[in-house]
């Protein structure tokens, strides 16, 4: 959820939307070595950060102000945070230890080689800290997480504040694409597996209708400023954003490489983004899931270029399930994993405790009845 967004009036809003749509006409290939060189470049957005290894608190280096500006537009710095020199400051300290927690980093506070390797790498737009609360790993109680434990893990999949959703007498959900895109059957169809990979685990259905603004779930390729507050930046950095229930908008930067037939064995070149798996991923976020900490996850909010991940995994569909609950056809199931709720301390419903107390209060009213009889 953008929330910056949404404190602006919605009829605003939609005025901005009508006037400003920048639509792209996005680059998509069927694999990776029918991209042409000419679309490859030498280096992204984000790439520059690597010359800030080895910085840390009290010193000033050339990029920590663009660095700043990155950690602010992913939640790590509040929107009032307005100091962009290149100092590293206190409060960039804390930025970084938050974000060494929620991507299972060494919390070192400092601009270490593995903490910028994964800086640089191309990922959701959508932030990791709402508010200044993380939803992800470091808003979590550490002594329950257990990143490398084969035995038992505890979920880390994560809401949106106040846990939007679609309401319960709205399973069949419509969706449709930005008409101005004139996206092929072959990439539309990329987007409906996308969606059957959620429909498999939830009640949920999902339909394609021609009508772009009377769809439930919108679609479109944009580039750059596109009027929403939250511009694309070209060749990986940002590869796309969504926002919660019941808003439905679900934007891709169509200045990347989008490949339809993910076959990423010999990845090359790196900057080849497989769109079915960015599309599983933002349709998380429509229904109303945030990031993951759990690497494996299809919420995780980086994705490796030339990689593939389209599987929901068992943090994905606990999440998807305690939201939606599940498609009664589906039998998958995870022993070794720990509901969130067990240990949830914002306050919302414990639901496995609730249960608990529904199944001792069915066995009391049977036993009275038995009584009776
Ligand atoms: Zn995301
Ligand atoms: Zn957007």
């Amino acid at each position: 959820m953008k929330l910056r967004f949404c404190t602006v009036p919605v009829t605003l809003l939609l005025l901005v939307f009508w006037i400003n749509p920048t639509p792209a006409s996005a680059h998509f290939f069927p694999n990776i070595t029918s991209i042409p060189a000419s679309l490859i470049p030498n280096t992204t957005i984000w790439d520059a950060f690597n010359a800030l290894d080895g910085c840390r608190k009290g010193v000033k280096a050339d990029g920590l102000a663009k660095l700043k500006k990155y950690f602010q537009l992913f939640g790590y710095l509040n929107n009032s945070y307005d100091n962009f020199s290149d100092d590293f400051d206190d409060y960039l300290e804390k930025a970084i230890r938050t974000y060494q927690l929620n991507f299972n980093l060494y919390a070192t506070g400092e601009l270490d080689a593995p903490t910028l390797k994964h800086i640089v790498l191309p990922r959701c737009g959508n932030p990791d800290v709402v508010n200044g609360t993380s939803t992800m790993r470091s808003g979590k109680p550490s002594n329950r997480y257990s990143a490398n434990s084969t035995i038992h893990t505890v979920a880390h999949y994560s809401f949106f504040p106040n846990r939007p959703r679609w309401p319960p007498g709205r399973t069949r959900l419509t969706y449709a694409f930005l008409p101005e895109n004139q996206l092929s059957d072959v990439v539309k169809g990329v987007f409906a597996r996308a969606f059957e990979r959620w429909s498999e685990v939830t009640p949920l259905t999902f339909t394609e209708t021609s009508s772009f603004y009377g769809a439930d779930l919108r679609i479109g390729f944009f580039s750059g400023d596109h009027g929403d507050g939250e511009p694309f930046d070209g060749v990986l950095g940002t590869l796309a954003h969504a926002f919660s229930p019941p808003a439905g908008r679900f934007h891709l930067d169509g200045d990347e490489n989008w490949v339809i037939d993910g076959d990423f064995l010999n990845s090359s070149p790196m900057s080849a983004v497989d769109l079915e798996s960015v599309a599983v991923h933002e349709i998380g976020h429509l229904l109303g899931l945030g990031h993951s900490s759990v690497e494996d996850a299809i919420m995780y909010p980086t994705i490796s270029s030339g990689t593939r991940k389209v599987e929901l995994a068992n943090d994905d569909i606990m999440g998807i399930q305690e939201l939606y609950g599940s498609n009664p056809s589906y039998n998958g199931s995870d022993p070794t994993l720990t509901p969130r709720t067990e240990w949830d301390t914002s306050g919302a419903p414990r639901v496995d405790y609730l249960l608990w107390r529904r199944g001792i209060l069915l066995v009391v009213e049977l036993f009275s009845l038995l009584l009776f009889v």
